[in-house]
């Protein structure tokens, strides 16, 4: 006989079952990038940036869990939407240049590049376009310490993206920073004036690492912790801490 209780039917093998399954056909995007992204310029360990940008093998049977790559998705999804609501307001975005390219930029042959979300090339706001603009979906502490905080102290490395973007896109004028609270749904809005030291700084970052790749050099951990979280989903966690991981 069926349990219809709703107690009997929440955690039964059935229902793991149908979670495995989804779980486990959750896909990952296994292209490596060959650059260092201006998306991940400002995250904490030049280590991992390098391990990236040199190809390295990530450690076996490495994979992103499934609840993260949901939330990759969410981002992206979340991103179309608030375009769309730009949009509905009157604001005019572009994603592609007249080559049908994603905008963005590349320099140091290609080494450092990154591609922007939108520019916004008109709208109803008396601001000055085009301009930069950046999203993120976020969950409701990081929104809130942003809407507490600001961008440049609460997600500095968001910052650096911005900057990299408005120096090497030449396009100073304000970025608009937007961030949704995917548990809320609120949207934060900040238009975030360039900042020339911060692009410079995080441009910096950029060409040590790739010249220390070239030369064959390990750029440092950045923790001596091996449950620093960001070591706790990198894909070179056994590489780097070996029996410690
Ligand atoms: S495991 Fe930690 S220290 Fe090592 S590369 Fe990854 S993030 Fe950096």
């Amino acid at each position: 006989m069926i349990d219809m209780n709703p107690a009997g039917m929440i955690r039964t093998d059935a229902v793991k079952e149908i979670h495995a399954a989804v779980d486990g056909a959750m896909r990952q995007d296994d292209k490596r990038r060959r650059y260092v992204g201006a998306s991940s310029i400002g995250s904490p360990c030049e280590r991992k940036i390098q391990l990236e940008f040199m190809g390295d093998a990530h450690d076996e049977g490495w994979r992103f869990s499934a609840r993260t790559l949901r939330i990759f998705q969410r981002g992206h999804v979340m991103e179309s939407m608030s375009a769309v609501w730009l949009a509905d307001a009157g604001f005019r975005l572009t994603q592609t240049g007249k080559n049908g390219q994603p905008l963005g930029f590349k320099v140091a042959d290609g080494s450092f590049a990154g591609h922007v979300d939108r520019v916004i090339t008109g709208g109803p706001a008396d601001i000055a376009y085009p301009l930069v603009w950046e999203h993120k979906a976020l969950g409701s502490k990081s929104w809130k310490a942003l809407e507490s905080r600001g961008l440049a102290k609460a997600k500095p490395e968001y910052a650096d993206q911005v900057a990299v973007y408005q120096a090497y896109m030449d396009l100073t004028n304000p970025a608009l920073f937007m961030a949704v609270n995917a548990d809320t749904m609120e949207i934060y809005l900040e238009l975030v004036p360039f900042d020339r030291v911060r692009a410079q700084s995080a441009s910096d970052r950029a060409v040590g690492i790739i010249m220390d790749s070239r030369a064959g050099a390990l750029r440092p951990r950045c923790t001596d912790d091996p449950t620093f979280y960001a070591c706790s989903d990198c894909p070179f966690r056994k590489r780097c801490w070996g029996a410690a991981a």
